[in-house]
């Protein structure tokens, strides 16, 4: 979780930037944070001022997510993706729940929750993967890694935060 912490100072994009870390028997075999595909867009280069363009949903409309980068990268190359677990900072939307799900990830470890972020009453990624047999827990912080986030202060999502 250090690490998908890490990586999401990675994303570019403004509102929210998550990190995902894609493992399968203690060994990392993708990493991912949220961001517009390689060679198209970089958000906070390009709208520094107005932030990205919005989708319906409030989210950016060019970016792909964390665990879609992580899932994708992994499948590009080949790798066993079944049976999976992933850590993500940020509970996974429905989109990328369905994704999880269809890819086989067996158990899904989060930081935030994507409801609490978007003033919503449920987290219906969440939901969705543990109707469906996904293990989902909430990532529970030790003293050392809230340390660690404190010193380097990352743009983590606000509780009851809305986006424009
Ligand atoms: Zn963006
Ligand atoms: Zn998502």
């Amino acid at each position: 979780m250090e690490l998908a912490v890490n990586l999401a100072k990675r994303s570019h994009c403004i509102k929210a930037q998550v990190g995902a870390v894609l493992t399968k028997e203690t060994r990392i075999i993708s990493i991912g944070y949220n961001g517009p595909p390689a060679g198209t867009h970089n958000c906070d280069e390009e709208f520094p001022e107005v932030g990205c363009p919005r989708d319906s949903k409030g989210s950016c409309s060019l970016a792909l997510h964390a665990e879609q980068n992580a899932i994708l990268y992994a499948a590009k190359n080949g790798s066993a993706i079944e049976g999976a677990t992933i850590y993500v900072t940020l509970s996974p939307c429905i989109a990328c729940a369905r994704i999880i799900f269809s890819m086989k990830i067996s158990r899904v470890v989060y930081l935030h929750s994507y409801a609490e972020y978007k003033g919503i009453g449920s987290d219906e990624g969440v939901d969705f993967l543990t109707k469906f047999g996904v293990d989902v827990e909430r990532y529970i912080p030790t003293a050392g890694f809230l340390l660690q986030e404190q010193s380097q202060p990352i743009q983590t999502p606000l509780v009851g935060e809305r986006v424009a």
